[in-house]
């Protein structure tokens, strides 16, 4: 049963996708949230994955861990990184889940020798969900957003919950599309056509939109907001124009300027419990549009070509907590991707000479791979920061056997099974999970602790001796090389309470401005008011390694 009083706002697609929707539906988070509100975000993906773990970054763009260790698409990083709090795995839901779920059920007889269907036992699986998520998080609020656009077979029975949500509880649903208003290049104007044939194919499921955001390239006029209240039979007031901007982090403060907060409380029959001045976050917002100081960032990684352009999603937290600790520098990083595959053939030092420091980020396989090991040494050589984020710290340890301990043919076993010299090697438990195929969310995932030795980059940065970061992987620096390695003059400064599994990797200071890797991943602990000091700490020495 769902709690008492609790709202459901259900945020759809119209026209086409990658129009903003999950942007659209964090700043709701937020604006609702600054008004008093305790929200949480949900975030439905049609697809028959069980989770986002077992896709491919190029195709669909990074692979966001929550805390709890639940791979979920990147939405849930930007809900995070706008409502600047931990979602949790009731937050999340796949047709898959869904369905695994339900077949688990009758595998058991628990639905007592019934035939089952998707409707309505599906749809009640649905409805299930999003009500224990309600209850879960302690939230009056839950934002909702429904993948896909509106007319795709694999919603249909997501609008079909949402329908009877609002059905059960009149009062206290709300449907906002969000829509596209084109503007084709031999007409110069603004066409609304797209949008109302989209709500009409939503009525079509017995859905009415409460709200529509129209994104367009440019503002709205008055003329194209009365078109589309008479058409698409929502109030006029109710049509909220959003227009391409700057930064995604203005999207909340436009809602504000069109009072989006209050007249969604209004239609939900809920009472501002504080008067939103979002002062921070407009802080935030200016200091990264400022002209400031550009410090250049070279990753080297290998999911960017997807045909004709650049995937930078695959990247997404990263380049965000780039940002974030930019802002609070005041300093502005440009990001340059440099392609791991395209200097093994030795133009590595044209390439990367100018870049002020240098990131490997996490990845798997063997593309780009020597190409990525050219660049650790040569940022290690040159004294240019660099900055490993999971694989980048375990090539980091393969760079620094093969050169400095002078172990041939070093390697992480991912790669080579048969190394002389397997420095970086399965993890234990996940030996049998890899001979049994067994891969899916297998892997170690989510938040684990870490301490951290004083006296250490690592240690100056967090100012603490004990850390929780996120992690995703299923190799680790081999305990039989760690001696060996540290006393080479690696330092692991940042290992499990255990002692057993290395988590940060370190140069010393008089060794190297900034050489550091992290077995985890800080990049999604970063937050627009909250910048990771990990990242900020390499930006800091990137901006030192420019003035020099
Ligand atoms: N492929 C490596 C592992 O599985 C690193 C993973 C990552 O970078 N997320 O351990």
């Amino acid at each position: 049963m769902a709690t008492e009083g609790h709202k459901y706002i259900f945020v759809m697609g119209g026209v086409m996708s990658g129009v903003g929707k999950g942007i659209a539906a964090s700043s709701m988070g937020l604006i609702l949230q600054e008004r008093g509100h305790k929200v949480n975000l949900i975030k439905i993906d049609p697809y028959l994955n069980v989770d986002a773990g077992t896709m491919n970054p190029t195709e669909h763009g990074e692979v966001f861990v929550l805390r709890s260790g639940l791979e979920t698409d990147q939405d849930m990083g930007n809900y995070e990184r706008f409502l600047g709090r931990d979602l949790t795995p009731e937050d999340y839901m796949t047709s898959g889940m869904v369905y695994q779920s339900v077949i688990a059920r009758e595998r058991a007889l628990e639905y007592g020798g019934k035939c089952i269907e998707a409707i309505p036992h599906v749809r009640d699986e649905i409805l299930r969900r999003i009500e224990a998520a309600a209850a879960h998080n302690g939230s009056n609020i839950s934002v909702i957003e429904v993948g896909g656009t509106v007319g795709d077979f694999q919603n249909a029975l997501f609008i079909e919950a949402a329908r009877v949500l609002r059905l059960q509880h009149p009062d206290d649903v709300l449907y906002v599309m969000v829509s596209y208003l084109p503007v084709p290049g031999t007409l110069g104007e603004m066409k609304t056509k797209p949008t109302q044939s989209a709500v009409r194919e939503l009525n079509s499921y017995g859905v009415q939109p409460d709200f529509i955001i129209a994104r367009s390239a440019g503002s709205m006029d008055e003329k194209r907001k009365e078109k589309l209240a008479i058409w698409c039979n929502v109030r006029p007031d109710r049509i909220i124009s959003a227009p391409d901007v700057e930064s995604i982090y203005d999207v909340p403060l436009n809602f504000e300027n069109d009072n989006f907060g209050d007249l969604l409380l209004d239609a939900l029959d809920l009472p501002a419990q504080a008067h939103p001045d979002m002062q921070k976050w407009r802080t935030f917002v200016e200091s990264i549009k400022n002209e400031r100081e550009e410090v250049t960032i070279g990753i080297v990684g290998k999911y960017f070509d997807t045909g004709d352009f650049v995937l930078s999603d695959a990247y997404l937290s990263v380049i965000e907590a780039l940002k974030f600790s930019g802002a609070a520098l005041g300093v502005k990083p440009k990001i340059e991707w440099v392609n791991a595959k395209d200097f093994e053939k030795g133009t590595e030092v044209e390439i990367l000479s100018k870049y002020d420091g240098i990131i490997v980020p996490g990845g798997f396989g063997e593309t780009g791979i020597e190409g990525k090991l050219k660049a650790i040494r040569y940022a290690r050589e040159q004294g240019i920061p660099y900055f490993g984020l999971c694989y980048g710290m375990q090539l980091m340890v393969v760079e620094y056997a093969r050169n400095v301990l002078g172990l041939e043919g070093a390697h992480t076993v991912e790669i080579n099974p048969n190394a002389p010299h397997p420095v970086v090697d399965v993890m234990p438990e996940q030996v049998a999970l890899i001979r049994e195929g067994k891969y899916g969310g297998t892997m170690r995932l989510g938040s684990y602790e870490a301490r951290l030795e004083k006296g250490t980059i690592a240690h100056a940065a967090y100012g603490v001796e004990a850390i929780e970061e996120r992690h995703r992987h299923r190799y680790e620096i081999n305990p039989d090389y760690v001696e060996k390695i540290k006393e080479a003059g690696l330092v692991f400064s940042g290992v499990s309470p255990d002692g057993i599994l290395m988590e940060i990797a370190e140069l010393p200071q008089e060794k190297h401005p900034f050489y550091l890797g992290t077995q985890f991943h800080p990049e999604l602990q970063a937050r627009p008011l909250a910048p990771h000091p990990l990242f900020t700490a390499f930006l800091r020495a990137s901006l030192k390694k420019r003035a020099s």
